[in-house]
């Protein structure tokens, strides 16, 4: 076997071994007890198959010529300088500031795919039709991830983008733009067919420069409940992309790596939407409810605040609580005091239970990773479908930090930009305490008609705080 047959079996290999890597990596980070693993295998998956391109053969013979000789300089300097930035900015980050983070790797995954294809079609002479309709497809979507994502991570991170900006006939203009980039992928294929250049340079200049703009207007309107679904979208955007991209570069490490981050992205999608009562054709082309809520006609009713001593007496008298944890909670890191707090309940004769409404925090699973880091078990995590019929029968519900997911006005008000979300229905307990600092809104940003109904008392303070006192009220019987 010659050094070149050698070489070229030698990639394939390791390619397939990366790609194992890749797919036991994802099926590990199915289970919270086994993601820090999952992590671990497809970052060693990543390793082996950036380590492997570097000694393509393609690559090597591109290196020995000029202008290129210090290519390898440059892309192993790169690999540093891109893990060490990486290193640190996930090592510092906040676990809340994460969702901002996650919806800005999605940006820089499409921004990669993005620029990978335009190099490709400057540098490459010698491209046919399918690599030509592949590279259009890697550019669209990579343009619509990227700018898409950076406008989320605004959104998130409360720096930009943070009201909802209405597009007068936003599906119209979408559709155009839609329309317009995939004409502008045609043109180029048809000119990379007739060997027109100036044609193939238009086509690829319409194709980038529409779908960037249709990032910003498709999800600079989305707000509210609409968010987590279209980050999860972003996310599969980005992995097609770099399918495509791999497709093109008849790569097949990039194929597999894109198809899975693409097809679980996708998967997830499909589960918040079912999730969230919505259809994709929904979420795209229409939001949730109307674009302002209603305001009230009388006097704005003043929420009841309870002291913790106060509250403690209910709860001491309570046979059955639901604790519906929100964002706040995982600002203020309560789970371990929550924990504690549902023990005390338990010994006390009370039963407990969790609702995890799809999209409370910030993240897909947030609460569920907050609450099994805590080691709440699985089984007393309840879904809202399980949990809403049992909600009149509940003597107190303790909404921690959570207000759009409990917010009533996105089953009663159909003027309200909640409205059709479903939501935990924590307003039908007996008593609902609810846990926040004071009157600072949700993500939505719309004020929440459940704070002033009259069975709901407000314990103002850090989530935290309140229910480690809560907890230790218990401990002082
Ligand atoms: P919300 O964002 O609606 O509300 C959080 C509440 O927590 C605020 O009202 C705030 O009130 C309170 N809070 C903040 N810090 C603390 C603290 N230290 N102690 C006590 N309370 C605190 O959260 P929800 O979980 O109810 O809803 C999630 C929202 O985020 C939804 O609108 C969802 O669509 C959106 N979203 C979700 C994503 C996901 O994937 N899960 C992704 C992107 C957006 P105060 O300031 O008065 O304390």
């Amino acid at each position: 076997m010659t050094w070149d047959n050698f070489s070229v079996v030698m990639t394939t290999v390791l390619y397939m071994v990366a790609a194992v890597f890749f797919i036991r990596g994802i099926k590990l980070l199915g289970k919270a007890d086994t993601a820090r693993k999952g992590n671990l295998f497809s970052s060693i998956g990543m390793l082996i198959a950036v380590v492997t391109v570097l000694f393509e053969k393609e690559v090597t013979e591109t290196v020995a010529a000029p202008p290129l000789q210090n290519a390898y300089v440059w892309a192993i300097a790169a690999v540093i300088v891109g893990s060490v930035i990486g290193a640190i900015w996930s090592k510092k980050v906040a676990m809340t500031g994460m969702p901002e983070l996650v919806a800005l790797f999605n940006g820089f995954g499409g921004l990669s795919s993005l620029l990978v294809a335009l190099t490709q079609y400057l540098t490459s002479d010698s491209i046919n039709v399918f690599t030509a309709v592949t590279l259009g497809l890697t550019i669209i979507i990579g343009a619509i991830a990227f700018t898409g994502s950076v406008v989320a991570w605004g959104k998130l991170s409360g720096k930009m983008f943070k009201k909802n900006v209405s597009i007068p006939a936003k599906n119209f203009v979408n559709a155009i733009l839609a329309i317009a980039g995939l004409v502008g992928v045609a043109i180029y294929a048809f000119a990379v067919a007739k060997g027109n250049e100036s044609l193939g340079a238009i086509g690829v200049v319409i194709a980038t420069a529409t779908y960037l703009v249709l990032g910003l207007t498709m999800v600079i309107a989305i707000g509210g409940g609409d968010m987590p679904v279209i980050i999860s979208l972003l996310n599969a955007f980005s992995g097609l992309a770099a399918a495509f991209a791999g497709l093109a570069l008849q790569n097949s490490v990039l194929v597999v790596s894109g198809c899975l981050v693409g097809a679980s992205g996708l998967i997830l999608t499909l589960i918040m939407c079912k999730a969230m009562n919505r259809t994709l054709y929904a979420l795209l082309f229409s939001s949730f409810g109307g674009s302002s809520a209603k305001k009230s006609d009388g006097p704005a009713k003043e929420p009841k605040a309870m002291s913790v001593e106060d509250a403690y007496l209910i709860l001491e008298a309570a046979r059955s609580v639901v604790f519906i944890p929100g964002y706040g909670m995982a600002v203020a890191q309560a789970q371990h005091a929550v924990k504690e707090l549902c023990d005390k309940l338990e010994a006390n004769g009370a039963e407990v239970s969790f609702a995890i409404h799809p999209v409370a925090g910030r993240m897909p699973g947030h609460m569920n990773v907050l609450l099994a880091e805590a080691n709440v078990p699985y089984e007393q995590l309840k879904t809202a479908d399980e949990m809403n019929p049992q909600m009149s029968n509940t003597d107190v519900a303790i909404v921690i930090g959570a207000n759009d997911v409990v917010n009533p006005s996105a089953i009663e008000d159909k003027s309200s930009p909640l409205y059709g979300m479903p939501i935990i229905n924590a307003f039908e307990a007996r008593t609902v305490f609810v846990l926040k600092r004071g009157k600072g809104t949700g993500f939505s940003g719309i004020e929440n008609p459940l704070f002033t109904n009259d069975n709901t008392v407000m314990i103002y303070g850090d989530a935290k705080q309140t229910v480690t006192a809560l907890a230790s009220e218990f401990e002082d019987v």
